[in-house]
């Protein structure tokens, strides 16, 4: 076996990436549902809080088996570091504010997850950390929304759930300009389809308890950055505030990465044929898949993006009523706000994930009340199709 990790494709990375065998020299990753460690001595208890010797102190900073996962994602993503924490939201706050400070200004696109737009557009402000929402798609908008205080941009893209796209080089370089750090949410495309260092953000988060657990199981999250940010801001914020990883869910989130790369696949390929089965429905309003050519972002998702994700978002003629009739038709597709999972979940948005939002605001991002999200999962697209086919009638 090559000892140079970095030359592994990600397939043979997210099988051995990060292992570290205790001294039985166990096949599959050791599970140290620890809270502490002890010391042989206080001399070495000394020099470990002086981090003068390496090794562990307590798992609310750090634990072999979320090192593990750390490793293996940051190994994935081709990120210099990675530090797990206990659900995708807390990655996103511990991303934003251990970087900001009251006086700050970040700038957001407007089409986020929910809660991630509950932090910058609710809680920062509470703060005295002013946040400006612009139209992702709209270059001129981000460098228009640039203060001379603004250190940090935020987005998602797709996003969620109507799989619009940011152009992430372009606003990267906006960023990079105004002196200011780009925040990537790569969740919906996956780390398999899209790497968001490499377009040239400075830190990317992930919800693990989507496509890396991928079964549905256990919650977690990750941001992986270079070691001057974890050094000077994520570090101490995670050590200090607490939002740790639990070294059970690590230890699910590494069985998960193992299979990431072929449930992505598959998923990523049946999905391409129910958006094709669904652009072809006359129930059907109008279908945004990023994979497809009618995308209307279609240029920038064959730019920045390996495959058109596992999701797809579609309107159905006959607003909340006909969306609300073809869920409850469904039959092997289940009705869940959750996605990323071995089973197809489908999202009503306007009325579950998104219901917080005026409607004016769900207008403006293009939630009408017939859109719908549908997570596709693993079993198989024709089974999927038919579903869809007779819910739709
Ligand atoms: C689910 C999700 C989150 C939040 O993740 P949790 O693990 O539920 O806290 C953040 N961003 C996006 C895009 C998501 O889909």
């Amino acid at each position: 076996m090559s000892k140079d990790t970095c030359s592994w494709h990600p397939e043979t990375a997210l099988v051995h990436g990060g292992t570290s065998r205790s001294q039985w020299g166990e096949t599959s990753e050791a599970l140290f549902l620890t809270q502490g460690f002890v010391y042989n001595s206080a001399e070495q208890a000394e020099a470990r809080f002086l981090n003068q010797d390496p090794g562990f102190q307590y798992s609310r900073f750090s634990n072999p088996t979320v090192s593990m996962f750390e490793e293996r994602m940051a190994l994935l993503e081709g990120a210099p570091v990675a530090r797990a924490t206990a659900t995708g939201m807390a990655a996103v706050t511990a991303a934003i504010l251990s970087q900001v400070s009251a006086g700050d200004h970040v700038v957001a696109a407007k089409a986020l997850f929910g809660s991630c737009r509950y932090i910058v557009e609710d809680l920062c402000p509470r703060f005295g950390i002013a946040c400006t929402l612009v139209d992702g798609r709209d270059l001129a908008a981000w460098k228009a929304a640039v203060r001379p205080n603004t250190k940090a941009f935020f987005l998602e893209s797709p996003t969620n759930p109507t799989l619009e796209v940011v152009d992430i080089a372009a606003v990267a370089d906006i960023a990079h300009n105004a002196g200011a750090r780009l925040v990537v949410d790569n969740v919906f495309a996956t780390p398999m389809l899209q790497k968001p260092l490499k377009l040239g953000a400075d830190v990317v988060v992930y919800s693990a308890t989507k496509h890396i657990d991928g079964q549905g199981r256990c919650l977690g999250g990750v941001v992986l950055c270079d070691q001057e940010f974890l050094d000077k801001h994520l570090q101490v914020f995670i050590r200090q505030t607490g939002p740790s990883l639990s070294p059970f869910n690590a230890w699910v989130l590494l069985k998960g990465l193992e299979t990431l790369p072929i449930r992505v696949e598959r998923q990523t390929a049946s999905a391409g044929k129910i958006a094709t089965f669904l652009e072809g429905h006359s129930a059907i309003a109008r279908v945004n898949y990023p994979g497809s050519p009618n995308h209307p972002q279609a240029d920038i998702c064959a730019r920045q993006m390996l495959g058109g994700s596992t999701m797809v978002a579609f309107e159905v003629k006959g607003g909340k009523e006909a969306a609300f009739k073809a869920l409850n038709r469904l039959g092997i597709i289940k009705i869940s706000n959750n996605l990323g999972d071995a089973k197809s979940l489908v999202t009503h948005p306007s009325t579950t994930t998104h219901h917080r939002l005026t409607e004016e605001a769900r207008l403006e991002l293009g939630i009408t009340q017939g859109i719908l999200r549908l997570s596709v999962g693993l079993e198989h697209a024709d089974d999927l199709i038919a579903d869809l086919a007779e819910a739709l009638g």
